[in-house]
């Protein structure tokens, strides 16, 4: 789709629609002042009553000069000649007195009259110009004797020239309205506008920045805390969250470059040693050979942690879960650590009760799982520490297993992340940063639960939760 600006979007909609509702507007106040002002001028020309054309015609109307002199004496007293003009029109249709200085010609055209004269009304209404130019409404009331004959007509004019020329102001006023509204709309709106597409145009640029690994770029300066405000913070986030997940990423890479190249070393050096003194010193040989494949089986423990983590990280780790025995599990994992420890000098209290802990699941995984706890635990603790191992039923369906060290502890600030891949509380111990990542997900895979509680500088706690197969179906199997 082509590309088109919101503020442009907005112009060619919402704008070009308000500007038409607003012209209809305008239009529409223009006609009621317009209709208003004209029917006020109606009502002014035809406010006078049958009486007054009455006290001309039927009293005067029988003798000429009688009737002259009563249309002048009417037309020299009328009260509204500051608003109305008015003739006084004979049976002939002549007009023989005019209240005002419009011209009394022959040839001066009437329609209202005429009108007047065919209407049964006997009345009639007409808006003009006359020959002067000047606009006026004029309107005519005829009248007849009772005996039918026709007496004559007044007619009463309104200039409409003022009235013209007040529309006139009004609808300058009304444009005038019209173009501050508008003008006002498109300032605000643009204003409005400019405060979102500003930051959006920033935010695309950041996210454009961070798309290309810049996990720096921040969008800083917007004032308010609104949607967009929350938008920005959001990127930030990102940004900062994406830079930490790089950093971790590379740290991890040189930590396993350099995990793998111990164990390489030693064996390329044993190798090469081997290969020097030949047959000639059969317990170095024997030494060099325990040290190659303790360092192989190593090299393979990492590279199968590393297999692990790919496959947990795409989804593909699978069980091949079979009816256990937690404890019995824990039991073979714990006795191997056996030599390790009193090599490293720490000792190991094992104090589980005999219970059966049976559950689903799968052997390898479990054993993975309480090898990496204990390896930590080994790790993490110097000579003369201890670590104990407890287990324990807080209920018939649920089995927790204890592994608590006296080592060097996590600092609270690294507690919440400590099961996150990657992330390393302590470098000067060797190890990847992803084994507790795996043993939480083979965890959950089980249906159950890795926590970590440590004090720093006193020692680390890791409970591993298993739920058991809950004791009636064991009792149903068992029948
Ligand atoms: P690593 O291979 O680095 O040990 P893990 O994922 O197993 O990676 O552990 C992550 C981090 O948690 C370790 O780097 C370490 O800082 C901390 N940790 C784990 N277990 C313990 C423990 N028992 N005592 C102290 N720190 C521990």
């Amino acid at each position: 789709m082509k590309y088109m600006s919101m503020t442009k979007r907005w112009f060619l909609t919402v704008a070009s629609m308000l500007s038409v509702v607003l012209i209809a507007v305008s239009f529409l106040v223009y006609a009621l002042v317009r209709n208003y002002y004209y029917g006020a001028a109606r009502m002014t020309v035809e406010a006078m009553n049958s009486g007054e054309i009455n006290s001309i015609f039927s009293l005067y109307g029988a003798s000429t000069s009688g009737f002259e002199d009563a249309a002048r004496s009417y037309v020299e007293n009328f009260q509204s000649k500051d608003k109305l003009a008015v003739w006084v029109i004979n049976s002939k249709g002549k007009v023989i007195v005019s209240s005002n200085g419009f011209s009394i010609s022959d040839d001066v055209t009437m329609p209202d009259y005429s009108d007047a004269l065919n209407s049964p009304s006997g009345t009639s209404r007409w808006t003009g110009r006359l020959p002067s130019g000047e606009k006026i409404m004029a309107y005519t009331c005829t009248y007849h004797y009772n005996n039918g004959d026709f007496g004559g007509a007044i007619r009463y004019m309104v200039s409409m020239d003022a009235i013209d020329a007040q529309l006139r102001t009004v609808a300058v006023l009304i444009t005038s309205v019209f173009v501050i509204v508008l003008g006002f709309l498109i300032i605000s709106s643009t204003l409005f506008l400019r405060s979102i597409t500003n930051p959006v145009r920033k935010i695309g640029e950041a996210a454009r920045r961070i798309a290309g690994g810049d996990f720096k770029a921040n969008i800083d300066s917007y004032p308010y805390n609104d949607e967009i405000g929350e938008l920005c913070n959001i990127i930030n986030d990102m940004a900062d969250q994406l830079g930490e997940t790089e950093r971790l990423k590379n740290d991890f890479i040189s930590t396993v470059s350099h995990e793998l190249r111990t164990p390489l070393t030693a064996i390329r050096g044993w190798g090469e040693t081997l290969q020097q003194i030949g047959d000639s010193d059969p317990e170095t040989t024997r030494r060099g050979m325990e040290i190659i494949i303790s360092e192989a089986t190593r090299l393979n423990d990492m590279v199968e942690e590393l297999l692990d983590f790919s496959r947990m990280s795409s989804g593909r780790m699978k069980l091949n879960s079979e009816r256990i025995d937690y404890l019995a599990e824990l039991d073979e994992v714990v006795f191997s650590f056996k030599e390790r420890s009193i090599r490293e000098g720490i000792e190991i209290n094992y104090n589980v009760p005999t219970f059966p802990a049976p559950g689903n699941g799968d052997p390898a995984r479990i054993k993975q799982v309480f090898i990496n706890v204990l390896d930590n635990a080994m790790k993490y603790t110097e000579q003369g520490g201890k670590i104990s191992v407890s287990a324990e039923l807080p209920s018939p369906a649920e089995l927790t297993v204890t592994v608590t060290d006296t080592g060097c502890g996590i600092a609270p600030e690294d507690l919440p992340h400590i099961k996150e891949k990657f992330y390393k509380a302590n470098n000067t111990v060797r190890g990847s940063g992803i084994g507790l990542a795996v043993c939480d997900e083979i965890m959950n895979l089980h249906g159950g639960r890795l926590d970590i509680d440590s004090i720093y500088g006193q020692g680390t706690t890791v409970r591993l939760i298993f739920p058991l197969e809950n004791a009636a179906s064991q009792e149903n199997e068992n029948e």
